[in-house]
């Protein structure tokens, strides 16, 4: 139980008169959230400001919607199949883009109001605006003043968008989720998962979809299998991939469709473009004033614990870019929150963070990707092992998708540092897998395990 609470009046002295928290969070997204409402559990008096709507990025133009489109998506494959199936489909099937908007948004929206009675539930201030430090320990927010003995930044990021004429004719992958209609024809920038992902729900819903990307592949940070084969993939699915494109202006004709300029020709009645090449964190609050520090690439330095260089101010989730995804911010927080506010000596391990990219079919990875492994532990040390094949689900179909799998091991024991795969369920496959893995399990642990047939994952136990 959190006992000390300081009274920090004096440093924010300004009218009017500081209101007062043992813990002031900024951003009510996953990571800041997270860590309100713990620090709340453990009886610390907790406010939380968010300046647009409660569960930030994930909630609201991330994951959440994200997900809810990759699940439309994956209806429109298994339509696909089946007739392969048995089912008959002559009459004409039609998708209404609104239907399902519609009820995303009311899901959303509905998310939006349990947050806030969580926060309520949990006895933590929900603070509305948008918040700048105005002095040591002082936050301002409308003209009201607050302060706390614990500050916690966790601002999150924002798309970023290119210094290209004509750029304001695209959306970001903001905009992705306020489309009122299936674009007939879209342009996606960007060879990241959101590029990649965003990409493979318009082209799976029946958009032409071209994907404009710098070099030769996508997800270029990940295992180089898994590069190479989606990159494959989506051209698989009727994405035109433009490699080694670069986009140099964008025009807008009377009836508002866009022609898009690159070094490799022109892309002309596009109804979309999607901007997906980047994104950048949210520190214009006022981190002068209290000399929090950014590092090179301009996201808030923090040591293993969140401090930032500022005692008493901490900073987690996008806002540090780290491992950019929802569960990393919360456990930060969380972490957090049992560090200041119950004495525990604690902190998120990043190492072996399990990530899913929801292409089409979906990645799951987790630890080193070979390159990594290689690098770190040398070429000797390492060994490999892979499996490619055709999942079951496609035996009787005539659209087919492939499943690769990766598995990097630590010689000589085999310690499996890495596991990396593409394929159908290989989105949901990951996370036990991932636990072995945090568990240090080895080559030897996976084979003593019995298989279990018929399913895809059972390849993961049965390498040779
Ligand atoms: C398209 C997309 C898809 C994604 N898909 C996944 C996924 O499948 N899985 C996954 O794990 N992650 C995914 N992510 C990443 C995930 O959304 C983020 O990692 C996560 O939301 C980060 O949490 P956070 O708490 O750091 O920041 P956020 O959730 O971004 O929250 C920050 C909050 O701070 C608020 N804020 C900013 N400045 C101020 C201010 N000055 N005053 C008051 N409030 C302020 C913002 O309005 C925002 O609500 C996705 C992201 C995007 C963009």
């Amino acid at each position: 139980m959190f006992v000390g609470r300081i009274f920090y009046r004096s440093l924010c002295t300004m009218a009017p008169v500081a209101k007062s928290f043992d813990y002031l969070v900024i951003g009510g997204g996953s990571g800041g959230l997270a860590s309100a409402r713990r620090a709340a559990e453990f009886g610390a008096k907790c406010a939380i400001i968010e300046k647009a709507r409660l569960g930030g990025t994930c909630v609201n133009v991330g994951c959440v919607p994200k997900k809810v489109m990759w699940n439309t998506a994956v209806h429109a494959e298994y339509l696909m199949d089946h007739k392969d199936y048995g089912f008959d489909v002559n009459g004409t099937t039609t998708f209404s883009w609104k239907t399902i908007k519609d009820k995303r948004d009311a899901y959303i929206k509905n998310l939006n109001g349990i947050y806030k009675s969580n926060l309520d539930k949990s006895q933590v201030e929900a603070i509305v605006g948008d918040a700048k430090f105005v002095g040591e320990r002082c936050v301002e927010v409308d003209g009201n003043k607050y302060t706390a003995e614990h500050i916690l930044i966790a601002t999150g990021g924002r798309p970023v968008f290119p210094n290209t004429p004509g750029v304001e004719y695209g959306i970001s992958s903001d905009g992705f989720f306020d489309l009122e209609d299936l674009p007939k024809k879209a342009v996606v920038v960007g060879a990241g998962y959101i590029a990649v992902e965003m990409a493979g729900i318009l082209k799976t819903l029946g958009s032409d979809v071209s994907l404009l990307i710098r070099k030769d592949k996508v997800l270029r940070t990940f295992d180089s299998m898994i590069s190479s084969e989606l990159t494959e993939e989506l051209q698989h699915i009727g994405i035109n991939l433009m490699r080694q494109t670069q986009v140099s202006k964008v025009e807008k004709a009377a009836d508002g469709r866009l022609t898009v300029f690159t070094n490799n020709g022109e892309i002309s009645e596009v109804d979309t473009l999607l901007w997906a090449i980047g994104r950048v964190p949210n520190t214009e609050i006022g981190l002068d004033t209290v000399g929090v520090e950014l590092d090179s690439r301009g996201n808030i330095k923090v040591d293993e614990y969140q401090n930032t260089s500022t005692k008493g101010i901490y900073a987690l989730g996008d806002v540090c870019g780290k491992a950019l995804l929802t569960p990393v911010a919360i456990a930060a927080g969380r972490k957090l929150a049992h560090r200041v506010f119950n004495g525990e000596d604690t902190k998120l391990d990043y190492s072996n963070i399990p990530t899913v990219v929801f292409s089409h079919p979906p990645i799951g990875t987790v630890g080193l990707t070979e390159e990594e492994a290689v690098a770190k532990y040398g070429k000797d040390n390492i060994r490999m092992y892979s499996a490619r094949f055709t999942p079951m689900y496609h035996a009787v179909t005539e659209r087919k998708t492939k499943t690769i799998m990766k598995m990097i091991c630590l010689l000589p024991e085999e310690k499996i540092v890495g596991i990396h795969m593409m394929g159908i369920g290989c989105d949901e496959m990951l996370q036990g897998f991932s636990v072995a893995v945090k568990m240090g399990a080895t080559k030897a642990d996976f084979d003593s395990t019995v298989a279990i047939h018929p399913t895809s994952s059972e390849e993961l136990v049965t390498m040779r």
